[in-house]
């Protein structure tokens, strides 16, 4: 299965990412879980984070694409046209919603998530 991982900061200064570090969350994942990619993006919902991901997914044959970062509905809503734009169905997103918890808490949600996840879609 093919994975990729992508920690969307929101420019890094709101108030709830404060408590977590998204190095550290981003370097557990690509060291634990062998994914395609692992990486932190600061505005995934920006213009620039639009073409990011357009130019990220495009031809890339992706099956899992978890995306941490705020409430995953809101994701669907802001990444909907990027999606669209390469025929990425969001289908294959995951979003997680890492807002207000510490580093150690998000880690200990990512990890159960991507657990669950491999487990429900290698059926
Ligand atoms: S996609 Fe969500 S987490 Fe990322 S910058 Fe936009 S609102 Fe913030």
């Amino acid at each position: 299965m093919k994975e990729g991982f992508l920690f969307c900061v929101c420019q890094g200064t709101c108030p709830s990412f404060a408590k977590e570090n998204a190095y550290e969350i981003t370097n557990m994942v690509r060291k634990i879980f062998n994914v395609e990619f692992a990486a932190i993006h600061p505005q995934l919902c920006a213009d620039d984070g639009d073409r990011f991901l357009r130019n990220l997914l495009k031809g890339l044959d992706l099956d899992i694409l978890y995306v941490a970062g705020c409430d995953p509905v809101m994701q669907k809503k802001m990444f909907k046209e990027s999606f669209e734009a390469v025929g990425f169905d969001d289908i294959k997103r995951v979003g997680i919603d890492v807002r207000n918890k510490t580093t150690e808490e998000v880690e200990a949600q990512v990890k159960e998530l991507i657990e669950k996840t491999r487990e429900e879609r290698s059926k």
